[in-house]
């Protein structure tokens, strides 16, 4: 039978009461099997009106004969019957109860992502999550729940925002540093846009030394800033492999291949990031072009957590990438 994690939460009434009523509940029908089952952690309120209570958290393990979306259902069934009302985004609540993983599936309907897209940089799901589930692969990383929850308690905490072009990476970095407080590194110096070959005015840089004199400035940058310490944010308005996806359709291949390289060697020389915030934008084709690039490098394996938010309304991108900070703390 297929494995699942579950995540379980609330901070309203009797909070111990109702996440051990939910387990029991869960595991009442033939349908699901509880196989194991995190401590009860208390953690604070994140993102949502303020003024929240603290909450208990925890994850359970279990098998299951339910289709993902049969086991979303029954988990919308018991919130409901714990009182759970939806009116705001992380509001208050009796009971949430979200589907971290199953098995190795990778799912996005409407109505549900597996996993679930916000897991692997909070902490009161990953320190509950390594009780039950350390070896489990989160499958878009392709880390294990514990190298996942190591990351996060070893890593210094450097943010990179990335994104197409005009969506907003700088306004972002610059208000989350604000903030969060942060240390912000902008390239504010941001050079011509690559051309096209063909395009290339004789005598001028190339298109290729124009993107490798950005990826170095950019590295020294990097380079220069101090290690977060603990406590400590950096973030930073590029991600370095952003230049290969700005330049994949304007560079001839073997430009292109020398790019990749430099940014590979650019990689080892600097910290990578504790979290990659990609903000989406699709207005213009150029945008949906290296978004989709981005996008695809962004989920290849051995990279890092992820966050991915919508350009379309900064205020809203801003809250929750805000959240997804805190929630790595
Ligand atoms: P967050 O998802 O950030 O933890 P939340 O748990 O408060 O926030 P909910 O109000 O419980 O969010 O759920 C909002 C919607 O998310 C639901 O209507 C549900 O259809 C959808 N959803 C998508 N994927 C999942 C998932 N993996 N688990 C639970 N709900 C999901
Ligand atoms: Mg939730
Ligand atoms: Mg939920």
């Amino acid at each position: 039978m297929p494995t699942c994690l579950i995540g379980f939460g609330a901070n309203l009434n009797d909070r111990r009461q109702t996440l051990e009523a939910a387990a029991s509940r869960l595991a009442q029908g033939a349908a699901v099997r509880v196989t194991g089952r995190s401590r009860w952690c208390a953690t604070a309120p994140i993102g949502g009106p303020s003024g929240q209570g603290e909450y208990l958290n925890g994850v359970i393990r279990a098998e299951t004969a339910l289709e993902p979306e049969a086991l979303l259902l029954l988990l919308q069934r018991i919130e409901d019957e714990a009182g759970r009302r939806r009116e705001r985004r992380w509001d208050a609540r009796t009971l949430d109860l979200d589907l971290l993983l199953y098995d190795q599936l990778e799912i996005a309907t409407p109505r549900l992502i597996v996993p679930h897209p916000r897991m692997e940089f909070r902490r009161f799901v990953l320190e509950p999550a390594s009780e039950v589930a350390a070896e489990m692969v989160h499958p878009t990383t392709g880390w294990t729940i514990q190298r996942l929850f190591d990351h996060l308690q070893t890593a210094p905490c450097y943010v990179a925002v990335t994104g197409a072009p005009a969506a907003g990476k700088t306004a972002l970095a610059r208000r989350l540093a604000e903030s969060v407080p942060a240390r912000l590194i902008v390239d504010a110096t941001d050079g011509p846009r690559v051309e096209p070959v063909s395009n290339e005015p004789p005598g001028q840089l190339t298109p290729l030394a124009v993107e490798l004199q950005r990826l170095e400035r950019r590295t020294q940058m990097l380079a220069a800033a101090a290690r977060p310490k603990s406590g400590e944010t950096l973030i930073s308005d590029f991600w370095l492999e952003q230049s290969a996806a700005y330049a994949a359709k304007r560079l001839a291949n073997d430009d292109l291949a020398a790019l990749e390289a430099a940014v590979q060697r650019a990689q080892s020389r600097v910290l990578s990031p504790k979290l990659l915030i990609v903000l989406i934008a699709g207005a213009s084709e150029r945008q949906r072009e290296v978004h989709q690039i981005l996008a695809r490098r962004a989920r290849a394996a051995e990279r890092c957590p992820r966050l991915l938010v919508r350009s379309d309304s900064p205020p809203a991108a801003y809250e929750e990438a805000f959240a997804a900070i805190e929630a790595m703390r």
